[in-house]
């Protein structure tokens, strides 16, 4: 179900939060200060993925409060903006998303919003020929960009870009986190690679729930197989349970990744077809996918759920996780 919402709405909001501009405006003229900040003096930062939120935090450091709408367990592709969402967006002075129409519901505010603030799709900034198109997806492009460290480098410069056009006062301190993130990502994508590179190469096969490890895949060199849509009630969707479980048992791949999404009936299918050719596949652990891990959490950081996914990758394939001990 689709919530829309009016022009109105939309401006109603604006208007909101262009009266009170105008009012931080004044505040902040009078103390002499030429960048705008809140009360407390950080910036506020809306953004609606937790991977975009780290995104900002760790660039916008003691400078920003963000605030990331969607918690652990959210699927971004068809969450719709509450009340108190929108609100956030509203009082934001900087608005950041994925984008590649990923958060799908949410492109009616952002219009709206591009009239009033910075606000960026991060993972836009990636450029075009990293890309994967798929007609999976409704703009025609894949949009589960973080899932490749190397090209999620570009979305933490738009990050500081984005916070510098909103505080231009800001703009050294965000170019040197920025950096300093973009360099620790570089280098635990390295020691991520080291311990992928530990399964042996005819095991490096994710056999998982949702689409979302293309980038992964083609980075670390992983195939990527999706089982989710496979059906058990059509002649095609026989076929292909039959192609995934042939390649499983030639391939002796261990460990399948799986989550909630894709019904047990489809995966004891799975497991069952791969018996019948003589082997034995186990349902592996968990995944994370579109969100990162709860909160407070080192999962529910953007480098803590990637090492989560390696470690679970990497030992369930039959492979040398230490590499990735520590972050
Ligand atoms: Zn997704």
């Amino acid at each position: 179900m689709t919530q829309r919402y009016s022009r109105r709405e939309l401006l109603g909001g604006i208007g909101i939060i262009a009266a009170a501009t105008v009012g931080l405006s004044v505040a902040t003229t009078a103390l002499g200060r030429s960048s705008v900040v809140e009360s407390d003096g950080r910036l506020t930062v809306t953004a609606t993925t937790g991977q975009v939120g780290d995104a900002a935090r760790n660039v916008g450091g003691d400078r920003v409060t963000v605030n990331a709408l969607m918690g652990a367990g959210i699927d971004p592709h068809s969450y719709t903006p509450s009340e108190g969402d929108l609100q956030r967006l509203f009082d934001a002075r900087v608005v950041l998303y994925s984008g590649h129409h990923l958060e799908g519901r949410f492109d009616d505010v952002f219009a709206a919003l591009t009239l009033d603030k910075p606000i960026a799709g991060i993972a836009e900034a990636i450029p075009e020929h990293l890309l994967i198109s798929s007609d999976a997806f409704a703009a025609q492009i894949d949009p589960h960009l973080w899932a490749d460290p190397i090209i999620w480098d570009y979305t933490i410069t738009a990050t500081a870009d984005a916070l510098a056009a909103a505080d231009p006062d800001g703009a050294t301190i965000y170019r040197q986190n920025a950096d300093a993130y973009r360099a620790t990502v570089a280098e635990f994508a390295a020691r991520a690679r080291t311990a992928l590179e530990t399964v042996p190469p005819e095991r490096r096969v994710l056999v998982t729930a949702h689409d979302a490890f293309s980038y992964f895949g083609r980075q670390f060199g992983y195939e990527v197989v999706g089982i989710q849509g496979v059906s058990t009630e059509t002649e095609a969707g026989v076929n292909d349970l039959q192609r995934i479980a042939g390649l499983i048992a030639d391939r002796q791949i261990p460990s399948m990744f799986v989550e909630t999404s894709v019904s047990p009936a489809t995966i004891n299918a799975v497991q069952a077809a791969v018996r019948d050719q003589g082997f034995e596949v186990v349902i592996g652990g968990q995944l994370y996918s579109d969100a990162l891990g709860d909160e407070g959490t080192l999962e529910g950081t953007y480098l803590g759920m990637f090492r989560h996914n390696v470690q679970t990758i990497v030992t369930s394939l039959g492979g040398d996780a230490s590499a990735v001990e520590t972050i």
